[in-house]
């Protein structure tokens, strides 16, 4: 059975076609030493703004990160730091 939707804002826009990198002002920067390609930073990011290289190290696409920090805070080991933008 369909339940209605709850009464609140809803996006109309896809994430994958608004680019936030006109308005970030911190950007996620990983540090692939420190890295245990865990992919945690992936699952809480709201913006689907990390993708895997070749050997499964997360790569962050900055035309869709919006500078939230998710990821660097839920990094247990630390790999990333936000970055003030220029
Ligand atoms: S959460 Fe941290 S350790 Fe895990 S994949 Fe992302 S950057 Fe690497
Ligand atoms: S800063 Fe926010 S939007 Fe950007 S990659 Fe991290 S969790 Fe995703």
């Amino acid at each position: 059975m369909e339940e209605d939707l709850p009464e609140a804002p809803i996006a109309t826009t896809p994430s994958d076609v608004n680019h936030t990198a006109s308005w970030r002002t911190f950007r996620p920067v990983i540090d692939l030493k420190l890295c245990t390609k865990c992919n945690v930073c992936w699952k809480f990011c709201p913006d689907d703004a990390i993708a895997f290289d070749g050997v499964g190290f997360p790569v962050i696409r900055l035309d869709y990160c919006k500078g939230c920090a998710i990821c660097a805070e839920e990094c247990k080991p630390k790999a990333i730091t936000m970055v003030k933008e220029d």
